[in-house]
């Protein structure tokens, strides 16, 4: 188990894998997952589920990840050594907001979970790591963010009004 914050007030989120995967779980995420929980809260309202850990699968399961409310499932393959993968966390947790708080009613309307989580990601992403502002090029890339969509609209009206 590896605890991903320094403060014991703030160890909402902690790691949990097997033993020989805790020191690159360690290096992986110590102190990252608190900041895009702040930053997601600061985005997109508070983290209503209290607790946000993450389960490292074996080998064997088949996703990237798996977000449900207070712990996400993730692949062992995101262990990759410097945090290029770091963007799948940020997903999951993104989720948190759109997919498990507000979520579809049909499964036809199933686009909406993951369309809104791309947006929170990547605004999640944008804030962390590229604070002066600028997004990056691939931020803009999303459909959701042409700004002509109805329901781009109806997401960037509520996130101007939120903030
Ligand atoms: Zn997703």
């Amino acid at each position: 188990m590896v605890k991903t914050s320094s403060s014991a007030r703030l160890a909402r989120s902690r790691v949990w894998a097997e033993p020989c995967l805790i020191e690159a779980a360690k290096k992986e995420y110590d102190g990252v997952i608190e900041e895009f929980l702040a930053v997601g809260e600061k985005l997109f309202g508070p983290y209503v589920w209290g607790r946000y850990d993450i389960l490292f699968m074996p080998p064997s399961f088949p996703f990237g990840g798996m977000e449900n409310p207070c712990l996400t499932f993730v692949t062992p393959c995101l262990l990759a050594g410097d945090r290029s993968l770091v963007d799948v966390i940020i997903h999951e947790i993104s989720h948190s907001w759109f997919g498990n708080l507000v979520t579809n009613a049909s499964w036809g309307e199933f686009w909406l979970n993951e369309g809104f989580t791309m947006y929170a990601q990547r605004r999640i992403s944008t804030e962390v790591y590229a604070p002066w502002g600028e997004p990056t090029p691939e931020v803009w890339s999303s459909p959701l963010d042409t700004q002509s969509h109805p329901a781009a609209q109806a997401l960037l009206a509520l996130f101007a009004a939120s903030s």
